[in-house]
């Protein structure tokens, strides 16, 4: 695991009480009609707020919103999530119109300790996505101590994430923490057998994350149309169903090299077939053999589940990344749905540690009503993958040298 440094580390070597502490947290959060309609980010960064406040520190937070073009827009201020972030908390929280310079100092200079501000969008600069330091060290201005709490943030090297991590001693949050935790249990010091799960829609966003797997887990588990394309490429008849032909070869490398780091490739034995890709069309089930030529693939079947069911049963440890099927439209999400409770029924008995994440993973557990019995379900989409990818996030190397 890095060796970065925790709120142990910053409650050791120094008093809070009235200590300004820079925390970036990932209050890009969904808003609907000017209110915020998922309050997940806001609830995974409270627990770090509340401790420094609880402490006497003065809380200042740090995040991006949206996509500004380097410049203020008010259709992305912070304003309206400060305020939802206050009311969960509980706590004062206030706001200011910049991140840097006289407006944040004037408003951290009227801080009482023990409360919380919230800084305006730091892509309102274009230093901030440039990793400007004149920017990075103007923001540091603001606090005698950095924090990053937003995993999610951590694959982008921008001055809030990175930059400041060179003008502040710089510690890793409660969320960050457990993030870095979780993932560590899952693919960097995992208990054996490791299975890791990917699902969705096209090899060629995932070429990297399947190239990765291989060479660190016992068993992957190739789900979705990224399927397709992997049985074609071993002579299997696909129909209409999504598939990549140029990426045949990829296919076939990628089968070759898990076979040379002694990884088992599991691919559908059988598969869900439609003849159109609608909620409630007429199904069959039919072995990887017998696809006809007018059928999409659109799940996979009841023996495939059956089959990872058994494979689960030997894990001590499954990650998951996309899908079985095309789950949001019924009744397509069956296998997803049945393998995600398999995984989670095992996760609470407390048989094996299940971390999944990225891009539509949490939706579809979610969905499943899985989620909550996983061990851990990052909320981080890009970051997630990135990690899963093998890569250097620079946000949690920054942390690992300072
Ligand atoms: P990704 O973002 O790569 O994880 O892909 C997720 C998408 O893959 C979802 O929208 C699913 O509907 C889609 N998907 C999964 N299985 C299939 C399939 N057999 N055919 C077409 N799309 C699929």
């Amino acid at each position: 695991m890095s060796g970065h440094k925790t709120l142990e580390d910053l409650f050791t070597a120094v008093g809070l009480e009235g200590l300004r502490v820079l925390i970036r947290a990932d209050l890009n959060v969904p808003m609907q009609d000017g209110k915020v309609s998922d309050a997940t980010r806001i609830e995974r960064v409270a627990p770090t707020l509340k401790e420094l406040a609880a402490r006497g520190a003065k809380v200042i937070v740090l995040s991006h919103f949206g996509r500004p073009k380097g410049a203020p827009d008010e259709k992305y201020s912070l304003k309206p999530v400060a305020d939802a972030l206050g009311a969960h908390l509980g706590i004062e929280t206030s706001f200011a119109a910049d991140c840097i310079g006289e407006t944040a100092a004037r408003a951290i200079e009227a801080m009482k300790p023990g409360t919380v501000l919230v800084l305006e969008n730091t892509r309102f600069h274009a230093g901030e996505e440039n990793n400007d330091p004149g920017f990075s060290e103007a923001l540091a201005r603001n606090g005698n101590v950095y924090i990053n709490d937003a995993f999610s943030c951590a694959h982008r090297a921008h001055a809030s994430t990175e930059g400041i991590t060179h003008f502040l001693p710089s510690y890793a949050g409660r969320a960050m923490e457990a993030e870095l935790s979780a993932l560590d249990a899952a693919l960097g010091n995992p208990k054996r057998p490791v299975v890791a799960i990917v699902g969705g829609a096209k090899v060629s966003t995932k070429i990297a994350l399947l190239g990765n797997l291989v060479k660190k887990v016992d068993a992957l588990v190739i789900g979705g149309g990224m399927a397709n394309t992997f049985l074609a490429a071993q002579g299997k008849k696909v129909g209409k169903s999504l598939c990549e032909p140029d990426l045949f070869d990829t296919a076939r490398h990628i089968l070759a090299n898990a076979r040379a780091a002694k990884c088992d490739i599991v691919l559908p034995i059988d598969v869900v077939i439609a003849r159109e890709f609608k909620a409630g069309a007429e199904t069959q089930t039919v072995a990887v053999d017998n696809v006809p030529e007018d059928a999409i693939i659109l799940d996979v079947g009841a023996q495939t589940i059956a089959h990872l069911g058994e494979r689960f049963q030997e894990a001590k440890t499954i990650v998951w990344n996309g899908p079985l099927g095309a789950f949001e439209v019924p009744p397509f999400d069956r296998g997803t749905t049945e393998a995600a409770r398999i995984v989670a029924e095992r996760s609470k008995r407390g048989e094996l540690v299940s971390v999944a994440g990225g891009g539509d993973t949490v939706a579809a557990l979610n969905e499943a009503g899985a989620a909550d019995d996983f061990t851990y379900v990052s909320a981080a989409g890009g970051a997630f993958l990135e990690w899963m990818e093998g890569i250097e996030l620079p946000g949690v190397a920054a942390l690992s040298r300072r």
